[in-house]
């Protein structure tokens, strides 16, 4: 039966759960707001599958192979305005839809909560784009993408590396219709401490939400802004610098206990594609650099290539070399460091997460020195 002794080894994905042939495990969050399993004892008949699909506690096999790597983004400036990076989600998912598909993903639920939908029209893939900064609760996508694969549909599996694997191992298998993607993942934050902020900014507007954007592109990709509009026509905008609640995300006192020894770092993974920032492609590729997002792709598999070769034709693209392209980001192979401070960051938050962000959340020399660059350039250049 599955307990949690030790909080750094559940990731949260809800493997657990989706699986139980007795539906006896409730995802339940804990005083720091992440998802934990409870089992309900008395229906639980010890058969021991949920510690089997435990993503955490089984080894992954990889492929011998290093992936392939790209520089890659749309050629579709509203695509690029959209997403994240270089927009080659929406490319992927495009396709998916394209050929008798659906696409599962993180979206926000009417009261921004974050959650995995699944969508099976164009109208509704622009809730999957764009990153969203908080841990996505799984809900039953799990149990959905199987039915959907039984009935033969073609389904792309998009969400962070833990994630993609606690799917794989629901499964327990590949399907020939499965597709993933999976993201170079810094660290999920506490869905708590999002909602406590948008308390806060929804009082301090005196209105209800109407939409948030945490990688707003007003002023280019490397340069997002935090957007949130507000019914009464009220705007919030502010750096990512400023913003206390990214702060406490940058700054990594907000994250997940899992993600600091996050088992699923690695060149290497069981998905078909993995996507991130290009950070750092103005001194690497500067043709590639064109201010409004660049994807860094890695071909996981044969599928993942093949899934490439059906959306090159919308995308620019120039191969980099895999291992140097993986040093840019160092996310992709270390788990985030755990403040010292990060129990009473999140005490502090109880009471208020702009005190404990402006606490405990104070940003390292190079990031202030990014933000005095950034309000210079908007202040003086109005660009
Ligand atoms: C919590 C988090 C941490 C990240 N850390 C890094 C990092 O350290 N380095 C880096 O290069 N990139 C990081 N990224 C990924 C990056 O921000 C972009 O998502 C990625 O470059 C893909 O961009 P895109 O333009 O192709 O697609 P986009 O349209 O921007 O991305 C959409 C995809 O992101 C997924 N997604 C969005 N929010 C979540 C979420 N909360 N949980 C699970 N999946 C989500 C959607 O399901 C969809 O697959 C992170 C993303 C998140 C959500």
């Amino acid at each position: 039966m599955v307990s949690i002794i030790d909080k750094y080894s559940c990731c949260g994905c809800g493997a657990c759960k989706a699986k139980c042939p007795k539906n006896c495990i409730e995802m339940v969050p804990d005083s720091e707001g992440f998802d934990y399993p409870v089992v309900n004892t008395e229906l639980c008949i010890s058969c021991g599958i949920c510690d089997s699909v435990c993503p955490v506690h089984t080894e992954s096999e990889f492929s011998q192979a290093l992936p392939v790597a790209y520089a890659a983004f749309s050629k579709e400036d509203k695509v690029l305005f959209d997403s994240s990076s270089g927009g080659v989600f929406y490319h992927v998912s495009k396709w998916i839809l394209e050929n008798n598909g659906v696409v599962i993903g993180a979206a926000y639920t009417g009261d921004f909560k974050v959650e995995h939908i699944c969508v099976d029209n164009f109208y509704d893939l622009i809730r999957l784009q764009g990153s969203k900064y908080v841990q996505s609760s799984t809900c039953d996508s799990y149990i959905q993408t199987l039915e959907y694969l039984k009935k033969g549909l073609k389904v792309l599996y998009s969400g962070t590396p833990c994630q993609i694997e606690g799917l794989y191992s629901f499964l327990g298998k590949d399907y020939d219709n499965l597709y993933t993607v999976d993201i170079i993942c810094s660290g999920v934050p506490s869905p708590l401490i999002w909602e406590r902020y948008l308390t806060y900014r929804k009082n301090k507007a005196k209105s209800r939400l109407n939409s948030v954007n945490l990688r707003y592109k007003k002023y280019g990709w490397q340069e997002y802004i935090i957007l949130f509009e507000f019914e009464n026509g009220k705007v919030y905008e502010c750096t990512r610098f400023e913003d206390h609640y990214m702060r406490a995300f940058r700054t990594h006192c907000s994250l997940r206990p899992s993600c600091y020894r996050c088992k699923f770092k690695g060149i290497k993974r069981n998905s078909d594609i993995t996507v991130a920032d290009f950070w750092g492609i103005e001194r690497i590729l500067p043709d590639m650099n064109n201010k409004k997002g660049t994807s860094l792709l890695f071909l996981q598999s044969q599928k993942g290539k093949d899934l490439f070769n059906n959306i090159v034709d919308y995308l620019k693209v120039v191969q980099v070399d895999t291992e140097k392209a993986a040093e840019c980001n160092p996310m992709m192979t270390y788990s985030a460091k755990e403040p010292t401070i990060r129990n009473e960051f999140f005490a502090e938050a109880e009471k208020s997460v702009i005190k404990a962000s402006n606490r405990y959340c104070a940003l390292p020399l190079r990031q202030k020195i990014g933000f005095v660059y950034q309000r210079i350039r908007k202040n003086f250049f109005n660009i």
